[in-house]
């Protein structure tokens, strides 16, 4: 894994521990030689996992369209800065940039991006990992959540089994490094129905 996108969110929350694993993040990104992808902004989850990668040394690339370069306050140290037209073609970016995606803590934004990286991945459109980091337990309501979209039949188990969760950063590169994609497709078949 050369590159990795991080979604996380553009406030910093309430926990003080979540805001370190984001730093934190970035820093390890740095120091495995893993160049950071994210959303550009100086603000909350967002500048702080890109301070932590320029912090140690790493290059982070921020990826904004025009329209939020005010609201979300651009980050005016980064390696580079992609500015585009709208959040579509932001996303659209971001996975093209990117060998897989990381999402933080965040708000509607953040889950807006991971649940459309899944939704591609369980269509089959790309193979790469989508790790969820459960800093502090953030993440436990939206894993049982999950659980509950398998047991009543919403989910395939091959499809949940796309989301690699983990408490810790090392542990979620580790399983994210050693993916590999199902190749079955979401659709079932007209013979196995
Ligand atoms: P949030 O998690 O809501 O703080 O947002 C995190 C990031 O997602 C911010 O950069 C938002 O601009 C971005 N975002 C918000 N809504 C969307 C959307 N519909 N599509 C793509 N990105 C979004």
């Amino acid at each position: 894994m050369k590159r990795l996108t991080v979604f996380c969110g553009s406030s910093a929350g309430t926990d003080p521990i979540v805001y370190l694993q984001a730093t934190l993040l970035g820093q390890t990104l740095a120091k495995n030689n893993i160049e950071l992808v994210y959303g550009g902004a100086k603000v909350g989850l967002m500048g702080a996992v890109a301070d932590g990668a320029l912090s140690a040394g790493g290059k982070a690339i921020g990826v904004l369209p025009h329209f939020l370069r005010s609201k979300e306050i651009a980050h005016e140290h980064l390696t580079e800065l992609i500015l585009v037209d709208s959040m579509h073609e932001r996303k659209t970016k971001m996975h093209e940039l990117c060998d897989g995606v990381i999402a933080l803590p965040g708000g509607f934004g953040t889950f807006e991006e991971l649940f459309e990286m899944l939704t591609w991945a369980q269509l089959g459109l790309h193979q790469k990992p989508i790790g969820l980091l459960n800093c502090n337990g953030f993440y436990d309501p939206l894993v049982a959540m999950i659980q509950s979209m398998v047991d009543k039949g919403f989910l395939k188990q091959v499809n949940q089994d796309m989301l690699l969760v983990s408490n810790t950063i090392d542990d979620l590169l580790y399983k994210m490094k050693h993916y590999v994609a199902p190749t079955v497709g979401k659709w079932i078949k007209e013979e196995n129905v």
